[in-house]
C-alpha cells in the first residue's frame, strides 16, 4: 500500500482508530489511483481486527487486500454506474446481518454519475442504517451528487499521493528510472496521469515536439513543418494538449513569482507574455471541446498552430 502513511495522518484515520467515524463517507479526488488507494486503506482500517488500524497483516486486512472480504461488497458489480436493479440488492444486503465480522462495508464506485432517481433511492438507506453499518462512496468530482446525499456524508478530499510514492508506484509497474522521472514533472501530482503518460509508448516524443513547438515556433512558414509533425499524433493529441498546458501554467507561475523554475518553463515565460500564456489557455480547453464533438482533426491542429502565432502578435512580451 503505497499511501499508507497519507491515510494515517488523515482525520477520517483517527476517528476509525477512536471508533466514531460517521456511516458515510464520500472520498473525492481526480486522481483514480489516489482515490482507490485512500478507500482500500480505510477499508481494512475498518475491517481491522488489530489496535494499530490498519494493520495490513490480519486475516481481515488481507482479504480486503485480495478482494474477498464478504462483509466488504463492492457496487456497482457489473456495470459501471450503479443502476435500478443493484441499488435493491444493495439495500436487500445493508439489511441482512454481516457474515464473518460484526460489521459491513458498502462501496460505491463513480457515485457522481448515479442518475439522480437512483441517488434518491440510495438516500433512504443512508438516512437510517443499521447499526455498524459503514458506506463509503467514490467520486472523482461531485457536481453531480444530490446535496442531501452530500448533506449526509462526510466529506473527505483524499490528499495527493508524494512524490517518492509516485516514483514508486511507477517503478512497481516497471517504467524505467528517465520515463518515471519525464512523466511525474508533467502529471501535476496525479497518480493516474503519471501511470498513463508513462505507459504511453510516445510520451517521451510529446513532450520533446511540445517542447519543440513552444521554444521555435515562431514564423508562418514553419507552419507545414510543425502541422506535418502533428498530424500523426491524431491517438495522443489529448497528451500533446496536456503538456503544453501543463508548461503554459509553470511558465505563468514563474511569471507571477510563484513556480519552480525549471528549463523549458523559464524559455516559455521569456518569450510569452502573461495575457498570451492566457489565451493559450483558453483556446487549447476551446480545442479540447472541439476534439469530442470530433471536428476534423487536421484543422484542429493547423487551429492549434494559428493560435500560437496570433496570441505570440496580439499579446506580445
Ligand atoms: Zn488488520
Amino acid at each position: 500500500m503505497t499511501s499508507l502513511s497519507s491515510f494515517k495522518s488523515s482525520a477520517v484515520s483517527h476517528d476509525i482508530q477512536a471508533g466514531k467515524l460517521s456511516h458515510s463517507v464520500l472520498l473525492l479526488s481526480p486522481d483514480t489511483f489516489a482515490l482507490d488507494e485512500f478507500a482500500k486503506n480505510m477499508i481494512m482500517a475498518l475491517m481491522c481486527e488489530q489496535d494499530d488500524k490498519p494493520c495490513g497483516v490480519c486475516e481481515a486486512c488481507r482479504k480486503v487486500q485480495h478482494n474477498n472480504n464478504v462483509d466488504v461488497l463492492y457496487y456497482p458489480k457489473e456495470n459501471k454506474v450503479l443502476n435500478s436493479a443493484e441499488i435493491e440488492n444493495l439495500i436487500d444486503e445493508v439489511y441482512s446481518a454481516p457474515y464473518e465480522s460484526d460489521r459491513k462495508v458498502f462501496v460505491i464506485k463513480n457515485a457522481n454519475q448515479i442518475d439522480q432517481t437512483q441517488q434518491n433511492k440510495l438516500l433512504k438507506t443512508l438516512e437510517e442504517p443499521p447499526s455498524k453499518t459503514y458506506f463509503i462512496l467514490i467520486a472523482t468530482e461531485d457536481s453531480n451528487i444530490l446535496q442531501t446525499i452530500k448533506s449526509r456524508c462526510r466529506i473527505v478530499r483524499v490528499p495527493q499521493l508524494t512524490e517518492s510514492e509516485i516514483l514508486s508506484v511507477l517503478k512497481d509497474n516497471n517504467v524505467p528510472d528517465n520515463i518515471a522521472t519525464l512523466a511525474f514533472s508533467y502529471c501535476d501530482g496525479s497518480c493516474s496521469q503519471a501511470l498513463k503518460y508513462a505507459t504511453n509508448e510516445h510520451f517521451a516524443e510529446i513532450v520533446a515536439l511540445t517542447e519543440n513547438i513552444l521554444s521555435n515556433f515562431r514564423k508562418s512558414w514553419q507552419m507545414l513543418d510543425f502541422a506535418s509533425k502533428l498530424y500523426s499524433y491524431n491517438e495522443n493529441f489529448e497528451e500533446v494538449l496536456d503538456v503544453f498546458l501543463n508548461i503554459c501554467a509553470r511558465a505563468v507561475a514563474i511569471l507571477c513569482g510563484s513556480g519552480k523554475v525549471d528549463k523549458i518553463a523559464t524559455e516559455v515565460a521569456q518569450s510569452f507574455s502573461v495575457d498570451a500564456l492566457v489565451a493559450l489557455n483558453r483556446g487549447c480547453l476551446n480545442l479540447i471541446e472541439q476534439r469530442k464533438r470530433n471536428c476534423n482533426f487536421n484543422s484542429i491542429v493547423d487551429e492549434f498552430l494559428f493560435m500560437i502565432l496570433e496570441v505570440r502578435h496580439k499579446y506580445p512580451v
